[in-house]
């Protein structure tokens, strides 16, 4: 019988962190650890680290020396924690985060943390460890199924990742080299996982993958599939109302997950589809390999499928050569799409891409005078796209009970948080909601049959 310890697992970055960190404990789950969300208390605490930029890296070192002080006023206290560093950071940096922080005790790649049991277990016996291997074997298959009470606890709403890794190199990006080569799960191993998830109350599921799109994984007869195939047979996964999926690339933007945008009400109408800029010069530069025009006719695509989609994307500024008028073709874009939110970030070089040592690198105050530029554009749209809901009805999914007493909170189709005056037995159920107030990140509304009218969706469908 394995000794009862606590782990605490803290996220950075992405949502396909938050999945893995979940999958982590999961993991360590058989190995005598459950999970706990106050560091303090832990045996085991494990960054799962982002390396998406450098601040994210920086914030993560500083963690660590947070951890440290914990650490060392346990052992004081004669009570042993390890430290474990796990994620983006760990693959891209490995041994130098032994080398920068000495506290750490092991540090797990992302695609390695199948292995955390046997990890642990040698650095209970003070082994050092360095784990950042691509390993043969997958660790999807390796990992641990989490209990359903244990799914029942994480909510409704749920991610799935089932593609990772990349083939596009953009050359400002680390993710070809963090989690290498696209690789997808195979369609049964999903469609079970979502039934598993469905089964313990789960209502919403995103499919999630750093090129989700350009998901291929194998069908039962040992075809490759495609992102609309694997949708359409979870939409017909009993219990699952919503479906969704991120992040995009333009170019995978192929007929069948258009198709299935036209004919899956289960699938959102929100798409998340990265850009980055509007101008070719920059797009070429940034090998993205698609241009300005190819990217408005895979939304114009998408718009003909379904009329009433809205679309979010990612945006770098500042990117090595970027001229004025380059960034103005990056507003003009931003205009035409009319996007109803973004992630805008300025540009900063990761080591180990190949913009990093481009020349012209862009001054640091004209990056952020054009980032202050494009949020200011960005937010007035997602303002406006926020407050064309006043006084109509969205069919919200009830997460979980709000700040207030009887209150409970939940998602629009389009990713909007919505709170709700609601009986908690309503949690877990789609309902028509009329929004009544906009406020800066929420909308307000009531239910629009507040006393036994029947949910869109109905709560339980307990198996
Ligand atoms: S497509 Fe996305 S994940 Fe792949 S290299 Fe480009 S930015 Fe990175």
């Amino acid at each position: 019988m394995s000794k009862a310890r606590k782990v605490h697992v803290k996220s950075f970055g992405c949502q396909m962190n938050v999945y893995d960190s979940h999958r982590m404990a999961d993991t360590l789950a058989p190995a005598g650890f459950t999970e706990t969300e106050r560091p303090e208390d832990a045996d085991l605490v494990i960054l799962n680290t982002c390396h998406i930029r450098e601040k994210a890296a920086d914030k993560v070192y500083s963690e660590i020396g947070r951890i440290r002080v914990m650490k060392e006023e346990a052992a004081a206290q004669g009570r042993r924690v390890l430290i474990a560093v796990a994620g983006c950071l760990a693959q891209a940096e490995g041994q130098e985060i032994m080398r920068r922080a000495g506290t750490v005790d092991l540090v797990v790649g992302s695609q390695n943390y199948h292995r955390l049991p046997e990890m642990v277990a040698r650095a209970d016996d003070g082994e050092k460890i360095v784990d950042t291997e691509f390993p043969v074997e997958d660790k999807f298959d390796a990992l641990a199924v989490p209990a359903r009470e244990t799914i029942r606890q994480r909510g409704v709403a749920a991610f799935v990742t089932v593609q990772e890794g990349c083939d596009k190199f953009c050359t400002f990006c680390v993710v070809p080299y963090t989690r290498g080569a696209e690789i997808s799960r195979p369609a049964e191993k999903i469609v079970a996982e979502v039934e598993r998830l469905a089964a313990a109350g789960v209502r919403e599921v995103t499919l999630i993958g750093q090129n989700v799109n350009a998901y291929h994984g194998l069908d039962a007869n040992g075809a490759s599939g495609s992102l609309g195939r694997l949708l359409r047979r979870l939409a017909d996964v009993p219990g699952i109302a919503r479906l969704r999926y991120t992040t995009s690339h333009p170019n995978d933007m192929d007929d069948d997950l258009i198709a299935a945008h036209a004919d899956l009400p289960a699938l959102m109408p929100y798409v998340h589809l990265p850009v980055q800029s509007g101008s070719d010069r920059v797009l070429a530069a940034m090998n993205r390999k698609h241009t300005r025009a190819d990217y408005l006719a895979a939304i114009a695509r998408l718009r003909a499928a379904r009329s009433d989609l809205a679309f979010t994307s990612d945006f770098i500024v500042g990117f090595p050569g970027e001229t004025e008028d380059d960034f103005r073709d990056t507003l003009t874009l931003v205009e035409e799409v009319g996007f109803a939110g973004a992630y805008t970030f300025a540009y900063s070089p990761r080591p180990g891409t190949p913009a990093a040592g481009l020349d012209k690198q862009v001054s640091d105050s004209e990056k952020s005078e054009r980032l202050q530029r494009l949020q200011a554009l960005i937010t007035r749209l997602w303002h406006g796209f926020n407050a064309s809901f006043a006084g109509k009805t969205l069919d919200v999914l009830l997460e979980k009970p709000g700040k207030l007493p009887g209150q409970l909170v939940g998602k629009s189709p389009y990713l909007q948080a919505v709170q709700v005056m609601a009986p908690r037995s309503l949690i877990g159920t789609v309902v028509p909601v009329v929004i009544t107030d906009i406020g800066t990140n929420t909308l307000f509304g009531a239910l629009a049959h507040p006393a036994g009218a029947p949910a869109l969706v109905a709560a339980g469908a307990e198996t």
